[in-house]
């Protein structure tokens, strides 16, 4: 098979068509046709094998995590997906390998009606690279920088699984295998919140997708609003298999273990109805974890309110 074949079979013929893409797969370049008035937000994010997946990861799962990585950057600045190109190096041409891995990654773009427009092949070492393009109204896009002091801090979802399916995976403890079946989707198939992201357009104050770890990525909020942050570590959600673990394994894959993909973000304590409403419209739990200071850096306390030191803080490539 031939790269172009490759293209053609697995690519160009994919499952979602929207009316503003003029041009697709097959040119040498897309012609995309955003709407008047929106403004175009664009995110890239790598997957290299060694290191950010493990050579025995399905292919099914790294096709679906390379795109809803890139969707959870959408979500979390509120973003609308619309297209996304995808960069793939592959060792060689490996059908069984492709089409697993077309299959996860088309099943989510099916879900969230992004269409694949254009993208590069290279035979090399595997990664996969996807870039993914949303829209949003001018000025509607949720940044970073916005938390005041006084704003709570919430969270989707509960925290810590992904990193406590992967401590598993890594040999470094072990899990009961039905613990395991339950906490590893939420590291190979995370759940972009794509919908909480358009929904919390001018209720957040900021928001950023939890990819490094919470206290890292609440560091990066508060570092560009200029604010300090208090979070009261059991406000933090927890799953219910986590927390069944949680006297073995303590709080810090929750407080700082990375690839959860949920959505941190802060809001004036006026929101608290529309965060309300928000929660029984999406059926996903969103959490109030502690709220935004004067100052600067995160703090962590207890339920005594004394202070909890994690041993890690989060990810970072080349720390
Ligand atoms: P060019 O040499 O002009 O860059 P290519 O032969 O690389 O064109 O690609 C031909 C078409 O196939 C282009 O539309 C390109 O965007 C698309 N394409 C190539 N690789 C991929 C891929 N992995 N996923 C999606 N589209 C791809
Ligand atoms: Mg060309």
């Amino acid at each position: 098979m031939t790269e172009f074949e490759l293209i053609q079979k697995y690519f160009a013929a994919q499952p979602v068509s929207r009316d503003d893409v003029v041009l697709g797969i097959g040119d040498d370049a897309a012609v995309l046709a955003p709407p008047a008035g929106k403004h175009l937000v664009v995110t890239t994010d790598s997957m290299i094998e060694g290191v950010h997946f493990t050579p025995e990861t399905e292919p099914e799962s790294l096709g679906y995590r390379a795109l809803a990585v890139n969707l959870s950057d959408l979500a979390a600045m509120g973003a609308e997906p619309a297209w996304f190109f995808l960069n793939l190096t592959l060792p060689k041409i490996d059908e069984t390998w492709v089409e697993a891995f077309c299959r996860g990654m088309f099943s989510l773009a099916r879900e969230f009606n992004v269409q694949l427009v254009g993208g590069n092949t290279t035979r090399g070492s595997l990664s996969i690279t996807i870039e993914a393009q949303g829209l949003i109204s001018e000025g509607e896009a949720i940044r970073r920088a916005g938390a005041k002091p006084g704003d709570g801090i919430y969270v989707t979802g509960t925290l810590g699984d992904a990193a406590l399916a992967l401590r598993h995976r890594l040999g470094r403890h072990s899990l009961p295998v039905a613990d395991y079946d339950v906490l590893k989707p939420r590291l190979d198939r995370p759940t972009p919140r794509v919908r909480e992201g358009m929904a919390l357009r001018r209720i957040a104050s900021s928001a950023i997708d939890v990819s490094d770890g919470l206290l890292a990525d609440l560091g990066h909020i508060a570092e560009a609003s200029g604010v300090g942050a208090l979070v009261v570590r059991d406000h933090v959600p927890l799953s219910e298999t986590y927390r069944r673990h949680l006297h073995e394994v303590g709080w810090d894959h929750a407080l700082s273990g990375g690839d959860d993909y949920e959505l941190l973000f802060t809001a004036p304590a006026h929101a608290g109805r529309d965060l309300q409403r928000l929660l029984t419209r999406f059926g996903v739990g969103i959490s109030q974890i502690g709220e935004m200071v004067s100052g600067d850096g995160v703090t962590v306390i207890d339920t005594a309110g004394n202070p909890y030191r994690p041993a890690t803080r989060g990810h970072d490539h080349f720390a």
